[in-house]
């Protein structure tokens, strides 16, 4: 029996085809091809600037410095997400809080963000996790009164929408992640996008040692321009390499969000029919793209979460434990935090199903069958 994967990326020849080009250009490093893919991104995204990055979690980095997110601040994160969204505060010199989140979407709410505020709150990051879109207006109705920016971690994001527009569009600042885990993925990657032009010149400039010309421009004359290095910057370039991959993957995601949701349908009809699992679904605000299909495992099922998966192993099916809690890994331990029940509800009790574009029938078929027959 061959396995079925929890993930796939889904490549075909014309990545060969793009990467081959940028090889034989000779310029592999970030130029034009990154240009290209931002301007792309920012398109498809429906925001007014796109500034690449190595990975989601050095984006959040540049986010919080361009968002002037310092030593001493408080930053609001879920303590239920991927740990980098937790560690982008912390180096910057800030300091996490963690707060709940709702048990139905998993993302932070208006209530349990206002929960935790105090006098040094400068920043929120809410994340759209596994995909399904956050409810920022109502997150923003208490925070813009305060003056605290709203940061998103769309690194699950991409092609969900959040009251008819793109996810990330409406926060001060987002950043996504182009890792193989998730829909549109380069290898590694990131991406920040932003409405204000001043954040967005900067986090450019920052993430190229805080330049004062680019390595593309001093390269594009002959004799160089003297650079200056305006502040304290890092080297989070995307290459070209990747930014040609992630250009035909941009092409490819609403041919992959519809498939998506079209296996996410297929999972919900099915899952409904059996007493003590609960799948995530589309909030009322929004559309998913699945990039994780969760699943709530309750106490009338048969089987405990980590049976379940263990069940779905036997039948070679690679399933995963939900979303971590932050707030229980060592590089946390310590942390004064707010109770988080529904976190630690979620984080024990959820496990993510394979969702991938190449998907056959029958392999859901056998995750299906698999969920049937536990128990029995
Ligand atoms: C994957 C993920 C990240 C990290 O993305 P990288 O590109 O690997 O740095 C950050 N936040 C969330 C919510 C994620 O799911």
């Amino acid at each position: 029996m061959s396995r079925v994967n929890v993930m796939q990326p889904w490549f075909g020849p014309e990545e060969i085809a793009a990467v081959s080009e940028v090889i034989a250009s000779g310029w592999v490093a970030q130029g034009p091809r990154v240009a290209a893919f931002e301007a792309a991104f920012a398109e498809a995204m429906q925001v007014e600037h796109a500034v690449a990055a190595s990975s989601c979690t050095t984006a959040l980095h540049l986010a919080l410095v361009v968002a002037g997110v310092r030593a001493g601040d408080d930053v609001v994160v879920p303590s239920f997400s991927f740990i980098a969204t937790s560690n982008a505060p912390v180096y910057v010199g800030a300091r996490p809080v963690f707060a709940d989140v709702d048990p139905v979407t998993g993302n932070l709410t208006a209530a349990t963000v206002e929960a935790v505020l105090t006098e040094a709150t400068r920043a929120v990051i809410v994340v759209d996790q596994g995909g399904v879109p956050v409810d920022l207006d109502a997150i923003r109705a208490v925070t813009d009164p305060r003056g605290i920016v709203v940061i998103e971690d769309a690194a699950c994001g991409a092609g969900s929408t959040y009251r008819g527009r793109p996810v990330g569009a409406g926060a001060d600042v987002a950043a996504w992640s182009f890792h193989p885990r998730k829909i549109v993925t380069t290898g590694e990657g990131g991406m920040l996008t932003t409405p204000h032009a001043e954040w967005a010149e900067r986090a450019r400039r920052l993430r190229e040692h805080a330049m004062s010309v680019s390595a593309a421009a001093r390269h594009a004359s002959v004799l160089a321009p003297p650079e200056e290095y305006l502040e304290v910057g890092y080297n989070y370039r995307m290459t070209d390499l990747q930014a040609a991959v992630g250009i035909v993957q941009l092409g490819r995601l609403p041919e992959v969000v519809a498939r998506r949701r079209q296996i996410a349908a297929t999972y919900a009809k099915q899952i409904a029919e059996l007493p003590g699992l609960r799948a995530v679904a589309d909030p009322d605000w929004g559309t998913s793209n699945f990039q994780s299909f969760w699943v709530e495992v309750g106490p009338e099922f048969p089987l405990d979460r980590d049976g379940l998966l263990a069940h779905l192993a036997d039948g070679e099916i690679s399933a995963r434990r939900g979303i971590m809690a932050t707030h229980r890994q060592p590089a946390y331990a310590g942390t004064p935090h707010a109770p988080l029940p529904v976190t630690e509800h979620l984080t024990d009790s959820t496990l993510i199903l394979p969702v991938f574009h190449q998907m056959s029938e029958s392999e859901q078929s056998r995750v299906i069958d698999a969920l049937r027959s536990a128990g029995a």
